[in-house]
C-alpha cells in the first residue's frame, strides 16, 4: 500500500535519481516536486526570493528565547569578564596571546590548541550525530542575533509579514523613507555593538576602550577594523541573512554525512500527515482517515514561520537549522483542529518508521570514546602546564671566556613567560653540573602576569666539569623555593687537549 497516497508524482513516473515515493515505509521518499533542484530563497533565474517569515510563538520558541537571552548576555559580557585577572575569552591573533576561561595561552602552547580544536571538532561530530543541527538554530551567534534581535526589531518597526510585504511594494514616500531609515539606523547601531564586541574578543577590552576613548588619530587601524566589522555585520543581518547559513557556513553541508536514521531531527511525520488536504469543519477525524486523508491540513503555517523558507514536509534539508519554529506552528494548528500535537516534532527516522526510540549506537559510542580521550588529553595538557615557560640559549656568535681563576664562562640569553595569574618572582639555579649561574641586571627578577622577562645570564663552570667542546647543562626555575620547570641547554668550552703521549 502506498503510504503517501497524496504525494504528487514527478512527470513521467519515478524514473531518475532519488528514492521511490511508492516504496512502502520509505520515509525519505519525497513528492518529486523540484524542491531539491533549487534553493528556497532563489527563483528559477537565480534571483533572490526575499523571505518574510511569520513571528514564531509557542513553547519551543519561549525556551529558545530564554536560552538566546542567556547566550546574548554571555556573548556581550564575555570580553569584560575576568577570571583571576585574565579575560574569559581572548583570541588576540595579532599579539598571539589567547585566554580561554581565564587560562592564558601562548604560541608555545600550540599542542594545547591543536587538541582543543580536535575536541571541538569531535564534539560537533557527537552532537550532530545525536541531535542534528541543534547548534545552528539554538546556539549559533548568527542565528541568535538574526532571529532573536534583528528580526524582532524588524517586526517592531515594519510590522508583521503582510505589512512588511506591503511596505516593500509601496512607492518611496516620506513615510517609507522614514521607516527604512529608522530600521537601518537601528540595524547599524546594533551591528556596531556586535562589531565592537568581536573586536574586544580579538584585541581585549582595554585596547577597545583605548580605541573608543583616546585621540582617534592614534588608532586609525583599530577604528578601521571597528568600522569594517560593523559594516560586515550590518550587511549580514540587514541583507545576507539566511544566505550565510545556506551558502557560507560549511556545517550545513557536511551534516548530511554525519546524520543517520537514528539522529534526532526536526521531522514531519509523513505517515500521520499524508495525504494532506484542507480541513473542513464538518469533517470528523474518522471520516477524514476513511477517505485516505492524513492529519496535515496543508495550511502551510510550518512554511510561513520558517526563517530559511523551506517546507519541512519535503524531508531533511540542508537549509533546516532546527530552529523548531515549525514545531510550534504545527502544534498550534493541531490544537485548533483537535488533533494531537507532534505532527512536526523532534524524531529520528527510525522512530517515525518503526517507532524505535533513539539508541546509543556503536557510531555514537566510538565518537564519544574519542571525545572522552581527547578531553582527557586536553585536561592533562592544561593541568600539567608549568606556570612559567623558559628558553635558555647561548647568545649566538658568542665565544666562551676563560676567567682569571681558570673557570670557563658562557653568556646566555633568557626568556621567561609567565602563564599564571600572579606575578612570579623567579630564581634560576644550575642543577647539573655544579657551577654558578647569574641573571644580569636583575637581582630579584619578577615576571609580570602574562608577560615576558628577557635577560642575559652568565654561567661559570670549572674546566674539569666539561665533557667536551659542548657540555649539557640542566637548570631549574624556582619561585619561592618551589621548582617550576627544568630547562636544558648546552655550554661551550675549549676543546679538550689530546692526551700527551708518554715519552
Ligand atoms: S524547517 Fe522548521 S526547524 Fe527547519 S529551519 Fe524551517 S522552521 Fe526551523
Ligand atoms: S503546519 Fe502542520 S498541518 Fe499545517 S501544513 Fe504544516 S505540517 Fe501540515
Amino acid at each position: 500500500m502506498n503510504p503517501y497516497p497524496q504525494a504528487p508524482q514527478r512527470p513521467g513516473g519515478p524514473a531518475g535519481d532519488g528514492p521511490d515515493p511508492q516504496a512502502p515505509g520509505n520515509l525519505q521518499a519525497v513528492d518529486w516536486r523540484d524542491f531539491r533542484d533549487h534553493i528556497a530563497t532563489a527563483d528559477r533565474d537565480g534571483r533572490r526570493r526575499w523571505l518574510y517569515p511569520k513571528a514564531p510563538s509557542g513553547p519551543w520558541h519561549r525556551r529558545r528565547a530564554w536560552f538566546a537571552g542567556l547566550l546574548i548576555v554571555l556573548m556581550f559580557a564575555g570580553p569584560w569578564i575576568r577570571i583571576q585577572g585574565n579575560p574569559l575569552l581572548l583570541l588576540n591573533v595579532v599579539e598571539r596571546r589567547f585566554s580561554i576561561l581565564g587560562q592564558v595561552f601562548w604560541p608555545h602552547d600550540s599542542a594545547v590548541f591543536a587538541v582543543a580544536m580536535l575536541v571541538f571538532l569531535c564534539g560537533i561530530l557527537v552532537f550532530t550525530v545525536a541531535f542534528g543541527r541543534l547548534w545552528c538554530g539554538w546556539a549559533c551567534p548568527q542565528t541568535v542575533m538574526m532571529e532573536m534581535v534583528f528580526r524582532k526589531v524588524e517586526f517592531l518597526i515594519d510590522g508583521d509579514p503582510a505589512a512588511q510585504r506591503a511596505l516593500a511594494a509601496a512607492p518611496w514616500t516620506a513615510a517609507k523613507i522614514g521607516r527604512r531609515m529608522l530600521k537601518h539606523g537601528v540595524f547599524f547601531g546594533l551591528s556596531l555593538v556586535v562589531g565592537n564586541t568581536l573586536l574586544a574578543y580579538l584585541i581585549g577590552s582595554e585596547q577597545l576602550l583605548a580605541i573608543q576613548l583616546d585621540d582617534p588619530r592614534r588608532h586609525w587601524a583599530g577604528l578601521a577594523a571597528m568600522m569594517l566589522f560593523s559594516l560586515l555585520f550590518y550587511a549580514i543581518f540587514a541583507r545576507f541573512r539566511e544566505q550565510a547559513c545556506t551558502f557560507i557556513c560549511p556545517y550545513g553541508r557536511f551534516q548530511s554525512a554525519l546524520l543517520d536514521t537514528n539522529s534526532l531531527l526536526v521531522s514531519y511525520d509523513r505517515r500521520r500527515g499524508e495525504g494532506r488536504a484542507p480541513w473542513r469543519r464538518d469533517q470528523d477525524h474518522e471520516a477524514r482517515r476513511a477517505s485516505g486523508l492524513g492529519d496535515c491540513i496543508d495550511c502551510r503555517q510550518c512554511v510561513a514561520v520558517c526563517p530559511t523558507g523551506i517546507d519541512i514536509r519535503d524531508g531533511t534539508q540542508m537549509e533546516c537549522i532546527h530552529c523548531t519554529a515549525c514545531i510550534d506552528a504545527c502544534d498550534a494548528v493541531m490544537n485548533k483542529v483537535g488533533r494531537p500535537a507532534g505532527l512536526v516534532r523532534f524524531a529520528s527516522q527510525d522512530h517515525l518508521e518503526r517507532g524505535e526510540p533513539q539508541r546509543f549506537t556503536r557510531r555514537m559510542a566510538m565518537y564519544s570514546a574519542l571525545l572522552a580521550a581527547l578531553v582527557g588529553v586536553f585536561l592533562w595538557l592544561v593541568l600539567s602546564r608549568s606556570p612559567v615557560e623558559t628558553t635558555f640559549l647561548r647568545v649566538s656568535g658568542s665565544l666562551h671566556q676563560t676567567l682569571p681563576d681558570g673557570r670557563i664562562r658562557n653568556l646566555f640569553s633568557v626568556k621567561m613567560i609567565n602563564k599564571s595569574h600572579r606575578p612570579l618572582p623567579v630564581e634560576v639555579r644550575l642543577e647539573h653540573p655544579p657551577g654558578s649561574v647569574r641573571l644580569l641586571g636583575a637581582t630579584n627578577p619578577v615576571v609580570p602576569v602574562g608577560q615576558y622577562l628577557q635577560a642575559s645570564a652568565l654561567v661559570d663552570l670549572d674546566p674539569d666539569r666539561l665533557t667536551g667542546s659542548t657540555t649539557g647543562l640542566e637548570l631549574g626555575i624556582y619561585s619561592g623555593g618551589r621548582l617550576l620547570e627544568r630547562v636544558s641547554t648546552q655550554f661551550s668550552g675549549p676543546r679538550p687537549r689530546p692526551a700527551t703521549p708518554s715519552p
